[in-house]
């Protein structure tokens, strides 16, 4: 025989754990552990009968108290009705389960699962918002009984197995005594009730899988990886259960010129140097189409301008971000013989001479040779 477990071990607490925190601790675990809850698991039966041999002992403080002083030796006889009293009391614990009270315990019929649905949407339908028509095989209510199950429409019947309990009894031989558990009707799976007159379209479900057309309206300004939730478009429940729930993934590509940062666009744009040194008006990209925007002389590469509102509209107010537009002065590749002509009589009029606004040039020139 395998040693004994320590009983405080098995009920995962201290030695100088309080009445009240076995208590807990026990009631935690036959919750996981009931024969009710794990029929036909001969495990969870032997650990179950452990833990509740475990806390007749460690539930009571005078038994405690005699394990405490003689350590791993089996106590004297320990009245199992107590245990089985105390189980008894279980009956919140079984409408949680089985939603049903202790009187009647049945099963509800299930909810029908929720679906999740990926889409992908630009950027420019970010900005509008659009709309998807999804297509997705699903559990549906069937149409021909509507959803009873049954070909004559007269729905469920009391299970005759069950007597409508949705339950069954049996008595199991325990160290403590005869414990007689509750298991849930084969017949009708718990529910109480059965189809005598299957539907031959769903074969007594009341639904069966078909192709579920949803429109989903994916609102302007919404985020990438949000979930919309339409309620109800999930697949259909048991009978009498509600739907589950459809879950819209939304999934926004990138953009080939704009980055996205909450509600504003950042974007990137070339600038001849000549336009840079002189200002004037250079064509910027927008979404969906193109403006125009105004630089002034003298802007350096690396400037950011603000385009103000022609972000993306906030998702709840609707009021639009903007659009910021950086810079880039380019420096020409290819010379003709005129233009560097030019810029050499350009450079010859201190054209190559940077102005040295912040000092940059002597700091660097200290840098460099050391300031001793
Ligand atoms: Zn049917
Ligand atoms: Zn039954």
């Amino acid at each position: 025989m395998a040693p004994r477990r320590d009983y405080y071990e098995i009920l995962g607490v201290d030695r100088s754990a309080t009445q009240d925190t076995i208590k807990r601790a026990f009631r935690r675990l036959a919750r996981r552990y009931h024969p009710d809850v794990n029929p036909d698991d001969p495990e969870s039966e032997a650990l179950f009968k452990e833990m509740a041999e475990a806390y007749a002992v460690l539930g009571d403080p005078g038994r405690r108290a005699q394990y405490d002083r003689y350590g791993q030796a089996r106590p004297g006889p320990v009245m199992a009705g107590d245990i089985w009293e105390e189980l008894a009391g279980f009956g919140d614990l079984f409408e949680a389960f089985f939603g049903t009270t202790r009187g009647g315990r049945r099963a509800r019929p299930r909810r029908g699962s929720d679906l999740r649905y990926d889409v992908q949407i630009t950027l420019e339908e970010v900005a509008a918002g659009t709309q998807r028509v999804i297509t997705a095989d699903r559990l549906q209510t069937c149409a021909s009984c509507g959803g009873t199950g049954s070909k004559s429409q007269k729905g469920r019947q009391p299970c005759a197995g069950c007597q409508g309990t949705g339950q069954t009894h049996y008595t199991t031989a325990t160290p403590f005594g005869r414990l007689s558990t509750a298991t849930i009707c084969e017949t009708c799976r718990g529910q109480g009730t059965v189809v005598t007159d299957p539907c031959p379209e769903c074969e007594g479900q009341g639904r069966r899988v078909g192709q579920g057309k949803m429109t989903v309206t994916i609102p302007p300004g919404v985020e990438d990886g949000v979930s919309l939730r339409l309620e109800g478009e999930g697949e259909a429940g048991e009978t009498g259960a509600p739907p589950g729930d459809l879950y819209v993934f939304v999934h926004v590509q990138p953009h080939e010129i704009f980055e996205r940062r909450g509600r504003d666009l950042y974007c990137e744009i070339p600038v001849a140097f000549p336009t840079a040194a002189l200002g004037g008006t250079v064509p910027i990209p927008a979404l969906g189409g193109a403006d125009e925007l105004s630089i002034p002389a003298g802007t350096q590469s690396g400037a950011v301008f603000t385009v103000a509102r022609k972000g993306l509209p906030d998702v709840r107010t609707g009021v639009p971000g903007h659009q910021y537009v950086r810079v880039r002065v380019v420096t020409p590749k290819k010379l003709t013989a005129r233009q560097r002509e030019l810029l050499a009589e350009f450079a010859g009029e201190g054209g190559d001479q940077i102005e040295d606004e912040k000092g940059w040039i002597e700091r660097v020139r200290e840098a460099l040779i050391g300031d001793d």
